[in-house]
């Protein structure tokens, strides 16, 4: 700008200086009346060409000029326009700041009131929390106290009812050896003593022998039989357990035999229809412990009455199958039943003592008589037209099976038949008076 100013000058001084000469005319010395020679009069036109061409040019120079300056003025305006905005801008940051100051000074102020106002809260807490785990402390120190003195007397009472238990468990024990002493002394067959000895050995306990006795009343038909009634009554004097080796070997080789018949011929028995008197089979189990009946076989426990002369008989030989009675209903076999009032029907009536034995009994595959079967000395084929398939084991008469007598008579009480006596061996012998 500096050197475009001085440009312009040089040259306005220069353009002015040869307008004057031309005015003045000094620079070719004219004078009035002189005539002018034609490269003179050219010369001189040429200079005012000239003078006209600079004069052109100092009025576009002063033009730049003026155009130069407003455009400065302009800028100078534009600046100090942006002066005075940035004097507003920083006022207002310098309000804002100022503002922003107080307003933290105040939120200072009130996180300093809510501060204190918090600490004196958890004071307060803090001290009531003290006061209550003292309290809970007190309490717990008199809980521990009562529950203390509680396990004392527990342990007292515990003492005591331990003492109790072993005097309990000691007479328990003693019960049951004497029970065992009862049950089993002169076993001798099962212990391998006596052999060869068979004998009976009265059963010395007042308990057992109730509970034979209730068996007795309780298997007594409840029916409107008058030859039922007795029984209902029955005593039981004493009760005598068989020691038999040789029925024992005898019984239980039948039992073998039998399971192996079974398995030969595919014999699959099914349930007894419908099941043995179990109150009678669970009577006798709940004292003698050692019993184990073979359920595939049926074996079952089982009342067979008899006349008296005939026990000892049965005690030493076993069942006979050959002395069986002639005109048995289901047979010329060994009949034994569940009701202890049907088997007294075949023992002495004499009203002096009486004896029925108590024995266990293999059915085995039985057969279900529809009927009387007259004088059958042997058990049903299993099928007639096939020998092979082998015979049944027994014969169940259940109640309800014609008699041969005129209907309405059927059978009252369920029968069993066998006709094999090893397939029975006596347990016990019952005497008993009614
Ligand atoms: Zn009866």
């Amino acid at each position: 700008m500096h050197l475009l100013t001085n440009s312009l000058t040089y040259s306005i001084d220069f353009a002015t200086m040869t307008q004057k000469n031309m005015e003045t005319g000094r620079c070719h010395r004219i004078r009035r009346g002189q005539r002018l020679k034609p490269e003179a009069l050219r010369s001189l036109q040429e200079q005012a060409d000239f003078s006209k061409k600079q004069q052109l040019e100092i009025t576009n120079l002063k033009k730049t000029i003026r155009i130069c300056k407003i455009f400065s003025k302009t800028r100078k305006q534009h600046t100090e326009k942006r002066e005075r905005d940035a004097k507003d801008q920083e006022r207002q940051l310098r309000a804002r700041v100022s503002s922003a100051e107080v307003e933290a000074e105040t939120r200072q102020r009130q996180f300093e009131t809510q501060l204190d106002a918090c600490k004196r809260e958890a004071e307060v807490k803090d001290q009531k929390r003290r006061e209550q785990l003292d309290t809970v402390e007190q309490d717990a120190d008199a809980q521990q106290r009562v529950l203390r003195a509680n396990i004392d007397t527990l342990q007292q009472v515990a003492a005591t009812l331990t003492e109790d238990l072993q005097k309990a468990t000691q007479a328990e024990s003693a019960s049951r050896l004497q029970m065992t002493q009862f049950l089993h002394q002169g076993e001798s067959w099962r212990l391998g003593k006596q052999l060869e000895i068979p004998h009976l050995t009265p059963i010395d306990c007042p308990f057992l022998v109730a509970i034979i006795e209730n068996m007795m009343r309780t298997t007594s038909h409840h029916g409107p039989n008058s030859r039922c009634s007795p029984m209902r009554q029955a005593k039981v004097l004493r009760v005598l357990k068989v020691h038999n080796v040789r029925l024992g070997q005898k019984y239980d080789s039948r039992c073998k035999q039998m399971l192996q018949d079974h398995a030969d011929q595919g014999v699959a028995v099914g349930p007894l229809t419908p099941d043995v008197n179990s109150f009678l089979q669970s009577t006798i189990k709940a004292f003698d412990e050692w019993m184990h009946l073979e359920a595939s076989l049926h074996e079952c426990l089982l009342l067979h009455g008899s006349k008296r002369q005939n026990i000892s008989e049965i005690v030493s030989s076993g069942f006979e199958e050959r002395l069986s009675r002639q005109g048995g209903l289901y047979g010329e076999g060994i009949y034994f039943a569940e009701e202890s009032c049907k088997s007294f029907q075949y023992c002495d009536k004499d009203g002096g003592e009486n004896s029925m034995i108590l024995s266990r009994v293999l059915l085995g595959d039985p057969h279900y008589a529809k009927g009387p079967l007259g004088q059958m000395k042997i058990s049903p084929k299993r099928d007639e037209a096939d020998a092979t398939k082998g015979r049944h084991n027994s014969v169940v008469a259940n109640v309800g099976t014609p008699n041969g007598q005129p209907p309405p008579s059927v059978q009252e009480h369920r029968e069993y038949v066998i006709f094999d006596g090893s397939q029975a061996y006596p347990e016990y012998v019952v005497i008993f008076e009614v």
